[in-house]
């Protein structure tokens, strides 16, 4: 197995090799074929199994290969009225988390329309909102940080193309799970028919299965 087989965008390809990922891991050799055929995924793996690359490689990969959204084409693409538009949505439960997937999605991203951007909880607010000023394409979050610039309304979901919770598990342990639900179940979150949804999470306990069941469609279930 290699990055072309199962075959991804090739500017996202040229970008893996600047990374030297020679081969891909289980979870991302798995992922890459299901996320491309458009089906939602509910992912048993660990930290270190290569899961962000899991999710980021074939996301990234279909958005490369749609191109923007009609709306991207002006130059404040994704962003209209002091409202980002973000097409992708992470949501991961610390700052270290979602600092990490941003700087490998910047990684993945390179010379591409696709801007990443993240916003967490305890930092100075202004400083993320002037970041989503400058492009916010693919937006990297931890639950209340967006609860609050959803309430600000800085933030639209209704472009949303693809939803990824990362580490699921940890995110309810740490009691995120009002915030999770108001974020996905708020009136203008692209429907569950009309996304991609993509779970991470290192188990799969009874709350970790109603949060699929919820959230998810005709999901496929990974274990690595
Ligand atoms: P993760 O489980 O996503 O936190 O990834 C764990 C580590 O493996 C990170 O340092 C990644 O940069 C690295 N990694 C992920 N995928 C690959 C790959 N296909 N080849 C080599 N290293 C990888």
């Amino acid at each position: 197995t290699t990055f072309t087989n199962p075959p991804l965008d090739n500017h996202l390809i040229s970008n893996i090799e600047l990374a030297r990922y020679a081969i891909p891991t289980p979870v991302q050799k798995y992922s890459i074929p299901i996320v491309g055929a458009g089906r939602d995924l509910m992912a048993c793996a660990q930290t270190g199994s290569g899961k962000t690359g899991g999710f980021l490689f074939p996301v990234l990969s279909e958005l490369f290969l749609k191109g923007p959204l009609p709306v991207a084409d002006d130059p404040h693409a994704g962003y209209r009225g002091r409202k980002a538009h973000p097409t992708v949505l992470i949501l991961a439960p610390t700052r270290e988390l979602v600092s990490q997937i941003f700087e490998e999605a910047k990684k993945f991203a390179y010379r591409s329309w696709v801007r990443p951007a993240v916003v967490y909880g305890g930092a100075d607010i202004g400083a993320q909102l002037r970041q989503i000023d400058r492009g916010c394409d693919l937006l990297v979050a931890t639950p209340g940080r967006l609860v609050d610039l959803i309430e600000r309304a800085r933030i639209s979901l209704a472009n949303i193309q693809y939803l990824v919770l990362d580490e699921a598990d940890r995110m309810l342990d740490m009691g995120f799970e009002p915030q999770i639900r108001r974020i996905v179940e708020k009136e203008d979150m692209t429907s569950v028919q009309d996304r991609v949804t993509l779970m991470f999470s290192a188990t799969f306990p009874r709350d970790i299965q109603y949060l699929a069941r919820d959230f998810l469609k005709d999901y496929i279930f990974l274990s690595v």
